[in-house]
């Protein structure tokens, strides 16, 4: 039984060691197994010997039976194969990704039972990631236990609470000062006709609510207008959202200004049209909004003074031409992201990078950002650094 993967002792954290359902192992011919069906990155293809000691394996890492069990019935089965292994083979498996332990329990106290069950499709999905010693739950709880700021509840604003929401996230806090207009309904999903006139953050509470009750929401009927208000939407989150844009560009300096003294990982987004992009920027890791905008300004002739022209004409303007599913593709992937970000599940693929989703061909390209040792944002922390650095 050789697979090929790095080896690592699972042995002793892993009481009844199973295959993970999400990665059903199936006999495809040709003396191979394939695993992990059809996910991209994950999926593989495992040779079996003659004697199939490998789909025997397979068959018996059902979370019934101990690591010993599992040797011994290995043995039964072919008098050749010896203790080490199958050892071998569980812990390869198991560094690779695709067993788990069936004997781990939720972390009590955390979950009811109806959550348990309302967040099913969750752990099964969340199981991809895990390995030995976290548990699934592990990632779920880390969920359960984040606060995310959404400032802005409109297009992908909506979006972006809504499938928090439904994941689980711990605490919504949804600051906006405006309400409902008729001609929000096309994309503002969470709102309907009888929502007009109510302030959003009360109507998006209450939507919010009936999704997922367990999901505790706070809302802030306020304009953010200028840094001290930014500082306040970052106080105690673990992430925030900024799906508003106006004032343009000085709300992401503002917000920028505040997540930096706040260490507070943020994502902008927005959509323009035919084109939605987002980034998100993970203080002192990533170029922050300010690095963004020095490259931006020095490679890109047309951006200051299109940047110029829009801050003094934007609120002027009536025109938005977004729609529902534009909104929505763009809420869903930051939703997505964000979620990686706050279980470690994976590193957001935004994260120190603008993702750009071109509509009309439904594309995606991303463009790296750049820390920059002469942003103003970030100097105070490059020269601490290096102040450190040169200490040591
Ligand atoms: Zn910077």
């Amino acid at each position: 039984m050789i697979f090929n993967f790095c080896s690592q002792r699972y042995k002793e954290i892993m009481r009844l060691p199973r295959v993970k359902p999400v990665f059903l192992p199936v006999p495809v011919g040709n003396g191979k197994i394939r695993i992990g069906g059809i996910d991209l990155g994950i999926a593989a293809e495992l040779d079996d010997d003659e004697n199939g000691c490998t789909r025997r394996l397979l068959e018996l890492l059902d979370g019934l039976r101990t690591s010993d069990d599992i040797v011994r019935l290995m043995h039964e089965f072919d008098p050749t194969v010896t203790s080490a292994d199958v050892m071998d083979a569980i812990d390869e498996l198991a560094a690779a990704g695709y067993l788990e332990d069936a004997a781990d329990d939720p972390p009590p106290g955390v979950f009811t039972a109806r959550e348990l069950e309302r967040y099913r499709r969750n752990l099964e999905f969340l199981s991809h990631f895990h390995q030995p010693s976290l548990n699934v739950y592990d990632y779920q709880a880390r969920l359960h236990a984040s606060r995310v700021t959404v400032l802005g509840i409109g297009g992908f604003g909506t979006f972006v609470s809504l499938m928090l929401a439904a994941f689980g996230v711990g605490e919504l806090h949804l600051v906006d000062f405006d309400t409902v207009e008729l001609i929000n309904l096309n994309r503002q999903v969470l709102y309907c006709e009888a929502d007009v006139g109510r302030y959003k953050v009360d109507a998006a509470a209450d939507q919010l609510s009936r999704v997922n009750p367990n999901v505790r929401i706070t809302t802030g009927r306020t304009k953010v207008d200028g840094l001290e208000a930014a500082r306040d939407c970052c106080r105690d989150a673990d992430l925030v959202v900024c799906a508003a844009d106006r004032p343009p560009g000085k709300i992401y300096e503002w917000l920028n200004q505040a997540a930096l003294e706040r260490r507070v990982p943020w994502v902008r987004g927005g959509s323009a049209g035919l084109t939605a992009s987002a980034f998100m920027h993970v203080p002192y890791e990533t170029a922050c909004y300010d690095c963004v905008q020095l490259a931006l300004y020095e490679d890109v002739p047309w951006a200051a003074p299109h940047a110029r022209y829009m801050a003094e004409h934007l609120e002027d303007r009536s025109v938005n031409p977004c729609v529902a599913p534009v909104a929505g593709i763009l809420g869903s992937l930051i939703a997505m992201e964000l979620t990686k970000q706050l279980t470690g599940i994976e590193t957001p693929a935004i994260a120190g990078r603008r993702v750009v989703c071109d509509i009309r061909r439904m594309e995606f390209s991303y463009v790296d950002g750049v820390r920059r040792p002469d942003c103003p944002s970030c100097a105070v922390a490059v020269e601490s650094a290096a102040a450190l650095a040169g200490q040591s």
